[in-house]
This record gives structure tokens, sequence and C-alpha cells, in this order.
């Protein structure tokens, strides 16, 4: 019989779980990331916490950062990246819980998952509501984030919000203030958490269907050893009456930037991209920046008619820029991957 690991980190980011308003009825206007993931814990019911004991599990926490999601970025992904590394190698660690701000969880789960190659779980999850809210809901989400990561069958990054389990390639933070706030979009939920019970729909590996040609090592490095800046990737949209002038002016060498590397385009409908964009592009193609192309459609993904993702092709602008199955700032951050894993 396989002996289980009995411990559960509960690591802490920041993010409106953590967060402190001045007034209890005030849902909007309060400091993200001002509580200890410690604190957060606090607040769960004993008996909630009893019944884990009685499951063999206790919990340990720390908190890796304080920050407001909207700040996320390279610094605080090697500290988590180090951490998580560390946790999950050691054999009493059965799953790791990551508290996050709701902005770009969504891009650290994907990130997270993408470079961890994990059976155990790392369940991340978030709130809508400060933590001294009337009606707070980050309590509820971190004993469904603690269910699930005391489940047998969970594996690997994904995210638990108002008692959906999102696969970290598909979920999407895509309403800015109701509690239910996320989207599998046509990938669907993996999981619902029904009174502490998790009802798997699928296994979260057969949901990881996007691959692309990254070199896992290299990039890990990267971020975790924090001295180099990232490349330099940006997102720029198609529209109506769009005129490229943002891709000239983002091609243009500025001291202090790092110069640009690669544009990920989030083209309209099927990636399709205004001819004035595509123009720009290829200037900027001309000048050795990489550029692929996705939708802005919430859901849904480019439906490959040719111009598959070669990421070599970089000599002639392609007749339609290499299309990325993912939404713009995943997309943006599997190209920065790239870029990172062909440095070496
Ligand atoms: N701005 C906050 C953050 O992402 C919002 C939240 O957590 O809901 O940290």
């Amino acid at each position: 019989m396989q002996v289980l690991a009995s411990k559960i980190i509960v690591a802490g980011t920041g993010g409106t779980i953590a967060g402190r308003a001045a007034a209890s009825a005030d849902n909007i206007g309060y400091q993200a990331g001002s509580l200890s993931v410690g604190d957060v814990l606090q607040t769960l019911p004993r008996q909630a916490m009893d019944r884990l004991v009685e499951q063999g599990v206790y919990t340990s926490w720390e908190d890796v950062a304080q920050v407001d999601s909207k700040d996320m970025g390279p610094q605080v992904w090697a500290l988590v990246l180090a951490r998580l590394r560390q946790w999950l190698a050691d054999l009493e660690v059965r799953a790791v819980v990551l508290t996050h701000g709701t902005d770009t969880i969504e891009e650290t789960a994907w990130l997270l998952s993408t470079l961890l190659e994990t059976h155990k779980p790392v369940v991340m999850t978030c709130a809508m509501r400060p933590a001294t809210a009337w009606v707070p809901d980050g309590p509820q989400n971190l004993l469904d984030a603690l269910a699930v990561a005391c489940d047998p069958q969970a594996r690997g990054v994904c995210v638990v919000a108002s008692g959906v389990v999102h696969a970290a390639q598909w979920v999407q933070k895509v309403h800015p203030y109701q509690l239910d706030a996320f989207s599998s979009g046509d990938g669907g939920a993996l999981a619902r958490v029904e009174e502490g019970q998790v009802r798997w729909f699928w296994k979260n590996e057969e949901k990881d269907h996007f691959s692309i040609d990254i070199n896992r090592e290299p990039a890990i490095e990267f971020i975790v050893d924090n001295r180099s800046p990232w490349p330099r990737v940006e997102v720029v949209f198609s529209h109506a009456g769009a005129t490229g002038h943002g891709v000239d002016a983002l091609c243009e060498p500025r001291e202090g930037f790092e110069p640009l590397r690669g544009l990920v385009v989030a083209g309209t409908g099927n990636g399709t991209v205004h001819e004035a964009m595509d123009q720009a592009l290829r200037r900027a193609h001309g000048r050795g920046v990489l550029v692929w192309r996705c939708s802005r459609c919430v859901n849904g993904q480019v439906v490959h008619a040719g111009g598959s993702l070669d990421t070599r092709a970089k000599d002639s602008p392609p007749a339609l820029w290499p299309a990325v199955a993912l939404p713009p700032f995943k997309a943006r951050l599997a190209m920065a991957l790239t870029l990172m894993g062909q440095r070496v």
C-alpha cells in the first residue's frame, strides 16, 4: 500500500486573500497582500483543521512574498520556483497550497505547470474579497484547496476558486468583481469541491494538451538565478483601425530598456491581423524580433491553417505568423521561456 506523505505546505504570495480594508463593508478599497498566510490559515474553522489531522495531515506555512498580483513578475517567480523545487523534492511533503492574487494567478499557474514536472499537487488559490470583509471568500477557497491537496487523485498545478478546480492550461480570470471570476472556457473544469469532497471530471494530465518546445532546465535556471532580465516580449492587440505604430515604437531601442526580442499579437477572431499591423510586424521581424500570433477571443484557440508554431523561422516573414494555442499573456510567457531555453 502506498503511504502518502503527511505534510502540506501552505505558501503565501499576497493577493486579496491576504488583503486588509479599513472597514469590513469594503470589498474594493483594500490593500492586497497585507496579512500573512499564517493569519489566513488561522481563520479556518478548528473542526476543519482537526479533520486534516485525523487524516494524518499536518500543515506548515510560509510567506514567500507579499504582493498585489498586478505587480507579479520575475522576482517573485524566482522565489516561488526555488521554494517549490525544494518542497516538492522533500519526501515528507505531500502537496503545496499556494495563495496568490486573482489578477495574474493564471499566468503563474501556467508558468509553474510548464516548468515543474511534478506529480505532487501544487494547488493555487485566491480570493475576490479581502480577508477583512464581512463575508470573505478566501477561507472557503483555502479549505477547498486543502481538500484538493489531500485528494489522492490530485496531480500537478491547478487553481481552486469558488468551488471549481481549474487546469493551469485553461484557467482565465473572466470577471473583475464577482466571486466566481474564473473560467476554463472550452476546456471545462477539472473538478468541483463539494462539502470538502472532490468530484473529478478529468485528470489534470489529460487536460494538458498544449506542448511547446521549451527547454525546461535552462529556463528554470534562468528564472531562479534571477540575475539577468527576462527576454523582453510584449503583447500587442490587433483591432479595427489598427496602425501598427505601437509595434514600431516598441522596436525602437531606448536607453535603459532591454532590446525587444519578441511580440505576441493577439489577433482578431481566428488570429487574423490588420494589414497595417501586419506590415509593422514584418518590419519588426526584419529587425530580428520573433512574432507569434494567438486570438484575442476569450474562448477557443487559433485553429491552424498552416503557419504551425516553428520558432526557428527567422529568415523570411511567414505568410502567416506562427500561431500558438494559448491566450495572449500565457503565450507571452511561452515565448519568453522559449527564448530563455535558446540562450544556452
Ligand atoms: N489585485 C489583487 C491581486 O491580484 C486582486 C485579487 O487578488 O483578487 O493581488
